[in-house]
Parts: structure tokens; sequence; C-alpha cells
């Protein structure tokens, strides 16, 4: 009985262990000091991704699976960049705690790891834009590497509490970001229990656990995978700067649309603070949207407004107007 009981609680403990991403991070300076390399352990989870994806062959297809993949697609990526994004990382409104971690929870079905994590990396990012020590400049590092590459090195796996204290002292944060794959299974294990429901309660609606579980799962998440790492990588290579900020972010209407706003990159990086990206009415900015009306319910306030030197300076139809002038002037 006894040794039962220590190799069950062996067992729970090393289970631990291996889901806790901080297990084994202690020494942090050394793992960020080790050169970049792809580690194929960390592969496998992108591996294990889009071979769910194939399951569309076994599973099949519905218009209710489609939908969910859909609106799954479109609600995380408001919670990437809405909340990772716009609030962990850049703090670009106030909310309560609650909220705070129901943004946390709902951005962790996100599948891209824990917000702590998240805001960690990013806000590096913007420290080093396009520098040999940022860890996914497409001008560093290629395209790959940028879009996919980098979070497969151990370098780039642990987080460093030391540049996200504004958050590390929540500790219900603290936990979603150490057990960060908590989450998206009990999320994958919801839509199938979900999908067994809808068949057996509502068959017209000719929907599968399995459908559910491929559609809302692994393709919704394997797209929204690489949407966002698009800004990682493109959004540092196509599109047009309106502002010279020292690296090379782009804006691109294109890139604005898939990302719910993330594409006006270059206005991003040159203002950071603001929780709007598209900062003119025709730079869709889907994410900026939800977030006003969000602060209609008094749920999120405190939205950061674009700065006014933003426009004083580039404003695109005065440039367009001086560029005239002088043309004129000059004839
Ligand atoms: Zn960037
Ligand atoms: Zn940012």
């Amino acid at each position: 009985m006894k040794k039962l009981r220590t190799a069950l609680q062996r067992g729970c403990t090393s289970l631990t262990q291996w889901f806790d991403t901080d297990y084994g991070n202690d020494d942090l300076a050394a793992i960020r000091a080790k050169p970049d390399k792809v580690e194929f352990i960390r592969v496998l989870p992108f591996i294990f991704l889009h071979l769910g994806c194939l399951g569309i062959f076994l599973a099949g297809w519905s218009w209710t699976a489609v939908a969910f993949a859909v609106v799954l697609y479109l609600v995380r990526m408001f919670a990437i960049t809405g909340f990772y994004h716009r609030y962990f990382s850049h703090k670009t409104f106030n909310t309560s705690r609650p909220a705070q971690f129901l943004f946390a929870l709902l951005g962790a079905t996100a599948v891209q790891r824990g917000p702590l994590w998240w805001s960690y990396q990013h806000r590096h990012h913007h420290k080093h834009s396009d520098e040999a020590e940022d860890a996914h400049s497409p001008h560093q590092h290629g395209f790959w590497w940028s879009h996919i590459g980098w979070i497969t090195s151990a370098r780039n796996f642990p987080t460093d509490y030391s540049q996200v204290r504004d958050l590390a002292k929540f500790p219900e944060l603290v936990f979603l970001n150490r057990f960060d794959t908590l989450v998206p299974f009990l999320f994958a294990v919801a839509l199938f229990t979900l999908g067994h429901f809808l068949g057996a309660f509502f068959p017209t609606l000719g929907v599968t656990s399995w459908q559910l579980l491929v559609w809302g799962f692994f393709i919704s998440t394997t797209v929204l995978f690489h949407a966002t790492s698009s800004i990682n990588s493109l959004a540092h290579l196509l599109g047009k700067r309106r502002y010279e900020t020292g690296d090379d972010s782009r804006n691109s209407f294109l890139l604005a649309l898939i990302t719910l706003g993330e594409g006006w990159h270059n206005n991003h990086h040159r203002h950071m603070s603001t929780v709007r990206q598209g900062f003119y009415w025709w730079e869709i900015d889907i994410s900026y949207y939800c977030l006003k009306m969000l602060s209609w319910t008094g749920l999120i306030w405190n939205l950061k407004p674009v700065p006014l030197a933003a426009y004083e300076t580039n404003h695109p139809l005065r440039a367009r107007k001086n560029l005239s002038a002088n043309h004129s002037s000059r004839a």
C-alpha cells in the first residue's frame, strides 16, 4: 500500500513537472545564452497540430463544423490581438482583476502559450526589433525562422518574469502561464463533448464530435497560428512604411483584415501604447472596434487614444498636399 502511494505520488510529481513549463528553468541566463537551434521535441506539437487537420478525411465536414471553425478563429484572434497583445503586452487600456483573468483564459485557448510568456517575448521584440537579439526578425534570421522556427528553440522557451513583473504579481495569471497546455487540452475536450451532444440532440445539424474537434480545434487553431505568425514574419517584409521606426515594420491592409487590425504594424511600432492600430477610418481595425464596444459595457476603460503627434507629422493626405504644393510652387 505504502509502495503504491509512493509510486502514485512520484507519478503525480513527474506529471506536474512534465506540464509545468517553469520546471527546470531556474538558470534562465544560461538557457537564454544557448545558441538558436530547432529542437525536435518542441517541433512535435506543431506536427501534431497540422496532422490533426488531416482528420477531415476521416471526420468529414458539415456547415455547423465549418461555422465553428470560423467563429472560433475570429473570437480567438480577437483574444490574441485585444487581450494578449493590446492588454497584457502593452497595457493600452484598464480592466478589473476578474476580467483580466477571463481575458487570459480566452487567450490561452488560442494555443499560443501563456499570457506572460507571450507578453515577455513581445516586449522583447519591441525592444530589439530587427536587431540581432530580436527572436523573430525575418531580416536577421530568415522568413521561416521568424514565422515558426524561433518557437522551437530552447532559448525562447522560458518566461523571464523580471520583464513582466506587472503581470507576475497575479498568481492566477502565473498559474495559466506555467501550465499552458491545460486550457487548450480542456478546450479540445469541451469541443469534442459539445459535438457529441449536438449530434445526439440536434441531428439535423449533421455534426459529430470528431468534426468539432477537427474543425473547431485543429483547423481553426492551425490557421490562427499562421495568421498571428504572419505579423512576426510578413509584417516586417511586405507593405508600406508611414513612420521611420528604426526597424522594418510595415502597414498592410490585407494582413490587417486577416488579423483583425494587427497588420497596421508600422503604426503600432511607432505608437505602441495606443489601443488603436489603424489610425484612419480606412485603416480597418476590427479589434479596436470590438474593444471600443467592450468599453461601453464598462468591462474595460481608459482606452489610450492615438497621440496627436501621430497625425501632425505623418498625415498621408497632408503629406500629399504638401508634395503637390511644393510641386506647383516649383512649377
Ligand atoms: Zn514587429
Ligand atoms: Zn506590440
